[in-house]
């Protein structure tokens, strides 16, 4: 079983398109839409949820109202000005530090764990999906990633996949991270503008610290042609196979209005390419 993650440095260049392009195309796969924080998969996969998980983690402060004396300590020692005048908790705010559950003179104060999003596994026409719903003002983003490509592993292990095949967050923090570690290989997806290169190169590095094979692909390459240039010659000299070129194509559009991935909306042009593209990956 392959693991295979498609990234990007940042979001808007054309990354989900791909993924659900090599979602078409793989035949024995489970998909994993690590985009926590703004999942946009789903939109061309249209999962039918099968299982629907809470993510708990982390710990948040509650205050115990039949306990509390309103001495006001909790509110002194609070940095996150997480205790209102009313002496509620914000969960928001709270930053589950809990100095007041030992400062509190009465006990009133227990830490919670906290529900800081879901995760599902679906059906799609493509095959199993697993996607993940990261709660508002949430920041675990890396270990709700972790999760998800874990059940996605054992959906493969236990279905025997050939492949996952991992949608990963733009930038390059904590839930790339995650999304980079332990897979075969990533997909760099960038675009020929002078932030393109720049951070396809950060994303590039990141997935070397980790030691990730990297394959690049430029999307609408012919929308400058010299900076295409610029970024084969470096990826040409550092290491780093260019797969594929994908011109720019209005019908990419038409595919995401009409629900489709683009490898099934259209024939010819942009379809061979990706068909190249994944034909390059699979290996
Ligand atoms: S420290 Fe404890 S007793 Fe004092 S106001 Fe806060 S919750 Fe109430
Ligand atoms: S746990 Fe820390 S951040 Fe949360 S309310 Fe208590 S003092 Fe504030």
């Amino acid at each position: 079983m392959k693991q295979i993650v498609v990234i990007s440095g940042k979001g808007g260049t054309g990354k989900s398109v791909l993924t659900a392009s090599f979602a078409t195309l793989a035949k024995n796969k489970v998909m994993v839409d690590c985009d926590v924080d703004a999942a946009d998969l789903h939109l061309l996969l249209h999962p039918v949820i099968k299982e629907r998980h809470q993510f708990r983690s982390g710990k948040k402060a509650v205050i115990d109202r039949k306990l509390c004396t309103g001495c006001g300590s909790c509110i002194a020692v609070c940095r996150f000005d997480a205790v209102s005048g009313g002496f509620a908790i914000d969960p928001i705010s709270c930053e589950g530090c809990v100095l007041c559950s030992h400062i509190c003179p009465t006990g009133a104060i227990t830490m919670e764990e906290n529900l800081a999003g879901e995760y599902f596994v679906s059906n799609t026409k493509y095959g199993p999906f697993v996607h993940a719903k990261l709660g508002i003002a949430e920041d675990n983003s890396g270990k709700l990633v972790a999760k998800i490509r874990q059940v996605a592993k054992e959906i493969a292990e236990r279905d025997k996949l050939d492949y996952v095949i991992i949608d990963g967050p733009p930038g390059i923090g904590c839930p790339v991270i995650a999304s980079l570690s332990g897979v075969d290989c990533a997909v760099v997806v960038t675009e020929p503008t002078l932030s393109g290169l720049h951070d396809a190169k950060r994303v590039i590095e990141v997935a070397g610290h980790f030691k990730v094979p990297v394959k690049l692909v430029v999307n609408k390459y012919d929308l400058n042609e010299e900076m295409t240039g610029a970024i084969e010659n470096f990826c040409g000299d550092n290491g780093v196979t260019v797969i594929g070129k994908i011109g720019f194509d209005k019908a990419v559009v038409e595919s995401m209005v009409a629900g489709k991935t683009i490898v099934e909306y259209c024939d010819g042009g942009i379809k061979e390419e990706i068909v190249n593209i994944w034909g390059k990956v699979a290996v």
